[in-house]
């Protein structure tokens, strides 16, 4: 998968060198670049910003550099012709990024982030780049960050680990919280008792079936306790006789 990066703070991203993503990139599993928009200016102190018309406060990210970097970026894209790359722009009024979105994301063979800063990128960058690339705005959440970097990094992380060789054991992606709507059961390690706290005795006994059971009764209690938005969400459909028990 190919990625690039536009920001006007480059070094923001290099935590992507790091752990799995950083190891994926040197095994040429991500193709992840990352571009500083300054380079993109044309004047002597490399203005990226300018005051908003209408008025208010703060700075608004002028369209030049960004087309500049844009352009570069959507005649570069390894996608076959007849189809656009997506162009994921970072922001607080976007759809909010799930592990459905992460899902869907891992399986496109270039993804672009734009991301903004001040308050955000000039509404006509969006419009131009929508005849280059599929546009979409995503939120990490409802809060508001100074900048996209950090959302784009935990997105290229979410999506980067469900791309096939990046994760060794893909095993350890099925179970996992909001893969299958519900959040994971709480895990345990070595010692058995620990601080007077011993691990649930059926985890100890080796009966796969029990576990099993007593997992998924952990998923449903834990789910209902913290989140129970994605309990009502679940389709009835993906819940067994032994589930409604719970
Ligand atoms: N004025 C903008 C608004 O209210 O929608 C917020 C601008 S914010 C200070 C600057 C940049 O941070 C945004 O352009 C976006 O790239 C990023 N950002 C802020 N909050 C974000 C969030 N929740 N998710 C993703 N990106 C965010």
């Amino acid at each position: 998968m190919r990625i690039d990066v536009v920001s006007i703070f480059p070094e923001y991203l290099a935590a992507l060198d790091l752990s799995l993503i950083g190891k994926a990139r040197r095994d040429g599993l991500l193709d992840l670049r990352v571009q500083d928009l300054r380079e993109r200016t044309t004047d002597r102190h490399h203005t990226v910003d300018d005051t908003p018309y209408g008025g208010g406060a703060g700075m608004v990210m002028k369209p030049e550099p960004w087309a500049a970097a844009l352009s570069e970026i959507a005649e570069a894209s390894p996608v076959p012709a007849g189809r656009k790359p997506l162009l994921i722009v970072p922001s607080p009024a976007g759809a909010v990024f799930t592990q459905r979105m992460a899902h869907e994301l891992a399986e496109e063979p270039h993804l672009a982030f734009a991301c903004g800063r001040y308050e955000g990128i000039d509404e006509r960058v969006l419009e131009w780049a929508a005849e280059r690339f599929e546009v979409r705005p995503v939120s990490l959440g409802d809060y508001v960050l100074n900048g996209g970097e950090v959302a784009v990094l935990a997105m290229v992380e979410a999506i980067g680990r469900l791309v096939p060789g990046v994760v060794g054991n893909p095993e350890s992606l099925v179970e996992e919280s909001h893969s299958d709507g519900l959040l994971e059961y709480p895990v345990y390690t070595k010692p058995a008792v620990w601080e007077g706290r011993a691990v649930p005795e059926v985890l100890l006994g080796g009966n796969h079936g029990k576990i099993a059971r007593h997992r998924r009764n952990e998923q449903l209690r834990r789910t209902a306790a913290r989140r129970p938005d994605l309990i009502l969400a679940l389709d009835p459909a993906t819940l067994n006789a032994k589930d409604r028990d719970t």
